[in-house]
């Protein structure tokens, strides 16, 4: 049961909040909510009080003020409070978050999380749970941390067809790729910095193999488009492969190297399908994304009538992480006293288009023999598998060559049989990185004619 105090002093009753998780973003939310008490007040006309608090290790020092606060390892207790009308779950990953946000929803009781991982790959369900119930389920920090992307797609954008959004939405590969690009670090030096600097985990396998990018474009997608887009439908590339050659030849060529996240609609009428991607790739410097340096994210939003959008920000940090939880906390608060609920309806399920299907532009890197003939041999490959070469920059180095294309829009499907037959050719010492070339132009049987997939 929720207790709704009375409003007979005059003030709306206070709105009492049950936080699960005091970890990194959960302490951080803690020293703002006392921060700000003012700014809450008179945004709500009544005040958020954290009534309990939920972590593992009850004897762990918490860089937050916890003093009268009720700390608990029953996360259910929290929200089965009568004194609890909001729920904020920080904890992370799939079990036991899945099943205290049931748990919160089917209470009525609105819930505010961060949780990439769960909404990824259950966000379909707790979607329709919260839509059942009525109540709001926001998620704006789970993508981007503090950068508003998802509530001006959910609400600015709610009537917009999105025709593509490209992310770079992991703070630890953009400051990998950047230390690469600017001071000519290796990936393994420029890795060991980012996990020096507290950017990059000790075991980085998550953010440099794009499995964290897969899951913040799955969100997005899902939003967008309105589908059921999960973390395992994203085809996904990590940057390990990335070399010092691919950066000098992206600066040489007028590119940066990211690590990008994207998802479009591709199709019309009844083909109608989402090609959801995570990959390093050659970006223009002219576009905004290769701006976007260090730890940083940005979201790139191509819209029918809306034209490009880009948001910018600090996509992780427990602080800004933080910032982004307390205004959903606010407005989940604020619908409360309402009694009205935002809602992302319902996802239905939708057709993703495989990756053989793409079309693309695409950089290769090969070494080869360099001797007489090697050029028309490595040509005629490419002319087999119909994929039309738009430049070609050659390299010496000794008794071999270095041989960087850029291709004209082609298929991945063609690109791969390409690279395929390349591998065995008796000239060709190594293959090198395939990157697909984005923002350069636009592919034009990508181009969406529906809103909803
Ligand atoms: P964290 O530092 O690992 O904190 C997790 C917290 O959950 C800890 O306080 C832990 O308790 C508590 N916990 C774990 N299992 C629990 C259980 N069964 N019952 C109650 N409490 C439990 O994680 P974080 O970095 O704050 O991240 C929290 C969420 O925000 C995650 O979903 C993450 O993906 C998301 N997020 C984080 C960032 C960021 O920059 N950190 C950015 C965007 C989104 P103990 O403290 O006692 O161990």
């Amino acid at each position: 049961m929720i207790d709704r105090p009375s409003e007979s002093s005059g003030e709306r009753p206070a709105i009492g909040v049950g936080l699960l998780g005091c970890g990194n973003v959960g302490s951080a939310l803690v020293r703002l909510l006392r921060s700000r008490t003012e700014e809450i007040r008179r945004r709500l006309g009544t005040a958020l009080e954290l009534r309990a608090v939920a972590v593992r290790n009850l004897s762990k020092d918490r860089e937050a003020p916890l003093e009268g606060i009720d700390l608990t390892r029953d996360a259910e207790s929290v929200i089965d409070r009568p004194d609890v009308h909001v729920v904020v779950e920080l904890i992370g990953g799939i079990e036991p978050a899945r099943a205290l946000l049931r748990r919160a929803l089917e209470a009525g009781k609105p819930v505010v999380t961060a949780n990439k991982e769960l909404l990824a790959n259950v966000g379909a369900e707790l979607f329709d749970l919260a839509e059942s119930a009525g109540v709001d389920l926001l998620f704006e920090a789970a993508v981007g941390g503090a950068i508003p992307i998802v509530r001006p797609l959910r609400e600015s954008l709610a009537a917009e067809r999105v025709r593509r959004i490209t992310g770079i939405v992991n703070g630890t590969t953009n400051y990998v790729l950047t230390r690469m690009a600017e001071e000519g670090a290796s990936y393994e030096e420029a890795l060991g910095e980012a996990q020096g600097r507290g950017y990059a985990e000790r075991d980085p396998t998550a953010d440099v193999e794009g499995y964290d990018a897969a899951a913040k474009i799955a969100i997005l997608a899902s939003i967008a488009f309105g589908g059921k887009v999960v973390a395992g439908d994203v085809y996904r590339e990590g940057i390990s492969g990335i070399t010092q050659a691919d950066m000098a030849f992206a600066e040489r060529l007028g590119y940066v190297v990211k690590l990008l996240a994207i998802a479009e609609a591709v199709g019309s009428g009844a083909g109608r399908e989402v090609s959801v991607r995570v990959h390093p790739a050659m970006v223009p410097k002219r576009h905004p994304l290769a701006a976007v340096r260090g730890s940083h994210n940005a979201v790139f939003v191509e819209g029918e009538a809306v034209g490009e959008l880009m948001f910018f920000g600090r996509g992780a940090g427990g602080m800004p992480t933080a910032g982004a939880v307390l205004g959903d906390l606010v407005d989940a608060a604020s619908n409360l006293l309402r009694g009205s609920a935002s809602s992302v309806g319902r996802l239905v399920p939708v057709r993703v288009r495989a990756i053989d299907e793409l079309v693309s532009e695409y950089y290769l890197n090969l070494a080869v023999v360099d001797r007489p003939g090697v050029l028309a041999k490595v040509a005629a490959v490419f002319g087999r598998h119909g994929v039309s070469i738009r430049s070609m920059e050659q390299e010496g180095l000794g008794d071999e060559a270095r041989l960087v294309f850029i291709t004209h829009l082609a298929r991945e499907a063609d690109m791969q049989a390409t690279v395929a037959e390349l591998r065995h050719l008796d000239v060709v010492r190594s293959v090198g990185s395939l990157l697909r070339v984005v923002g350069e132009e636009d592919a034009p049987d990508l181009l969406v004619a529906g809103g909803a997939l």
